[in-house]
């Protein structure tokens, strides 16, 4: 019986907030589900004797059994399930690639929507966390980005002294300087790391290691130390005219928008060009980003990649978004030089096409001479 109605239930379709208002706002776009969805929704897992979302899930989450208690409509219970494995519900439940992990491998014909049955675990109750003991170990972790927040709740949960020590003034890392509001409201960061807080987890902010204290300082004060610094470098492409006004990494762009306010300007005093055309450089989810936030400066925004659509890595459901929004893609073109005088006015691009597969297993790309 529980497997025809999970055959015949229709999935779940949250509410979004329309194109035409979103671009005037920052404000998260999916609203997720409502209690009534969340229980319908996981209503349709076949609850498999073998899950195999839980195969391809890398922080190993219980996923089947939180599903049953929703199906109860006891999200207590989902949370504490999930908080086992993963102390980021919230965040994993709104920016994990799920459709590439546990939708990908899920066995029901139409999918279960796990990622947002977990985001309403998350929302709909409030994380309790305790120690089981307190060890007198202490243990320094390096940056408080997802990887620093992990490694301090596994370490915290043992009974470890942790202190997290990061560079910026506010915690999260690249959850709190690089992914903007309108995927992950910054209030959803900071739930769940005060959470982590409650635990005794301490942090140390703007504390730059070897500069405000040294590696071999830290060494002396804690007994393991933890480096979760992230990969937060941008990569530029080496062609002329980066060096003109308003070009800027996606990741600076991006924090002047997200971290530091930019777009409340002149409430938050920070700066950053605006422009009536943006272009975009690159086909991943932070170029997806990037050109999304100046949509909602008011530019119109094109996304330049040098492959096609199918090989881009940014998530469809983001692409989806992006395109709703009135931004337009130029596939097969490769940037050869920016214009301008001081500032940026133009682009030059060169045709490409697909070619035989490079090491990440993507169709490569080649120039079209002239
Ligand atoms: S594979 Fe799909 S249907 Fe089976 S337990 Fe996991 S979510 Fe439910």
């Amino acid at each position: 019986m529980k497997n025809k109605i999970a055959k015949t239930a229709e999935e779940q379709i949250p509410e979004e907030q329309s194109p035409e208002k979103r671009i005037t706002n920052f404000d998260e776009v999916c609203l997720g589900y409502t209690k009534q969805q969340s229980h319908e929704e996981a209503k349709r897992c076949l609850q498999c004797p073998v899950p195999m979302c839980e195969k391809s899930c890398p922080a190993q989450v219980p996923i089947k059994r939180f599903i049953s208690h929703i199906a109860e409509s006891d999200h207590d219970s989902a949370l504490s399930a999930i908080l086992e494995k993963n102390c980021l519900p919230g965040i994993c439940g709104r920016v994990c690639p799920s459709e590439q992990q546990c939708r990908k491998t899920c066995i029901h014909y139409q999918k279960i929507s796990i990622a947002l049955l977990e985001r309403s675990a998350a929302d709909y109750s409030s994380p309790r966390l305790s120690k089981k003991k307190s060890l007198s170990k202490s243990i320094a972790v390096i940056g408080s980005g997802p990887s620093g927040l992990s490694c301090a709740y596994d370490l915290a949960l043992k009974g470890f002294k942790v202190t997290i020590y990061e560079a910026l003034h506010e915690p999260g890392g690249v959850l709190t300087y690089g992914i903007p509001e309108f995927r992950l409201p910054k209030s959803v960061v900071k739930k769940e790391i005060s959470a982590l807080k409650d635990l005794g987890v301490e942090t140390s902010l703007n504390t730059v290691i070897g500069l405000s204290i040294t590696l071999e300082e830290l060494k002396k004060i804690h007994d393991a130390v933890f480096i979760a610094s992230g990969a937060g470098l941008p990569y530029f492409l080496g062609i002329p005219g980066e060096g003109l006004n308003n070009v800027y990494s996606a990741n600076e762009f991006l924090s002047r928008n997200v971290l530091m306010k930019a777009h409340k300007f002149p409430e938050y005093r920070t700066p950053v060009g605006r422009s009536e055309k943006t272009i975009v450089i690159g086909g991943g989810n932070v170029a997806i980003d990037a050109a999304r936030t100046a949509r909602r400066l008011g530019s119109q925004v094109t996304v330049f990649y040098r492959r096609t659509k199918n090989e881009m890595p940014a998530r469809p459901y983001e692409i989806k978004h992006a395109e709703e929004e009135g931004i337009k893609f130029e596939f097969l073109a490769s940037p050869l030089k920016l214009i301008g005088e001081a500032t940026v006015r133009a682009g030059e691009f060169i045709k490409m096409r697909l070619s035989s597969p490079d090491a990440s297993g993507r169709a490569s790309s080649v120039e079209i001479p002239g």
